[in-house]
């Protein structure tokens, strides 16, 4: 994986990014919104392009070499940045498993807690436009917040929305607690 430092990275992509590729903000692949493979042939083509001189990113990387040294592209590691799968799998992981720990009769303080940082972390999630749709969601299904059971159900339907979004299987949900706290039943 090409991996520049903020200060060196090519402050322009290369003319053809891979199609369906998402751009940051800043009119950059965004490495939280794209799968590795998208991501790894864009930076195929940038390595390819900073390598033969020629390219939009070429005249980036002479800029760069010109008050740096060295210009770091190390071969593909697997301690990469997270990918929108490898990202989306974790966070999965930590919002069902604060639901499986969320208390049967939640005090306000935890109820308000959740929701403020459930309000919180949709807008910051790094993988933007997943964000943008997650706000979206909130706005419609109005997030639940008075029990386990109650948010862990609203949290499965969210993820379930995510699922039939990317084409893939609803979970049954009602089994969340088995996958996310009590272990599958014999
Ligand atoms: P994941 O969907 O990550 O699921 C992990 C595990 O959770 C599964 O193996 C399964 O055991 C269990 N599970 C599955 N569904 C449910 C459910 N409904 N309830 C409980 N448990 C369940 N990716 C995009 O490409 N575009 C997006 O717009 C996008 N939006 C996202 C929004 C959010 C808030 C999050 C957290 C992630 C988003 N992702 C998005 C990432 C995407 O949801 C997946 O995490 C990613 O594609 C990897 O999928 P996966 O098949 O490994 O399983």
């Amino acid at each position: 994986a090409v991996d520049l430092p903020e200060s060196q990275s090519p402050p322009v992509a290369p003319a053809k990014l891979p199609p369906g590729m998402i751009l940051d903000k800043d009119g950059k692949p965004c490495r939280s919104c794209n799968s590795k493979a998208s991501f790894s042939q864009w930076a195929q083509q940038t390595r390819s392009s900073l390598k033969s001189g020629v390219g939009p990113a070429a005249g980036a990387a002479a800029a760069a070499a010109a008050t740096a040294t060295t210009v770091n592209l190390p071969q593909a590691a697997n301690d990469c940045p997270p990918d929108v799968e490898a990202l989306g799998r974790s966070t999965w992981t930590l919002l069902h498993t604060i639901a499986a720990n969320y208390p049967k009769s939640p005090s306000y303080k935890e109820q308000s807690d959740l929701k403020t940082f459930m309000g919180v972390f949709s807008r910051l999630y790094p993988c933007w436009v997943c964000a943008e749709d997650f706000q979206k969601y909130m706005e419609k299904e109005q997030i639940r917040v008075d029990g386990r059971n109650e948010f862990g159900t609203w949290l499965c339907e969210a993820h379930n929305a995510v699922n039939t979004k990317l084409g893939k299987p609803v979970f049954d949900c009602s089994k969340w607690e088995e996958r996310w706290r009590t272990g599958w039943k014999d």
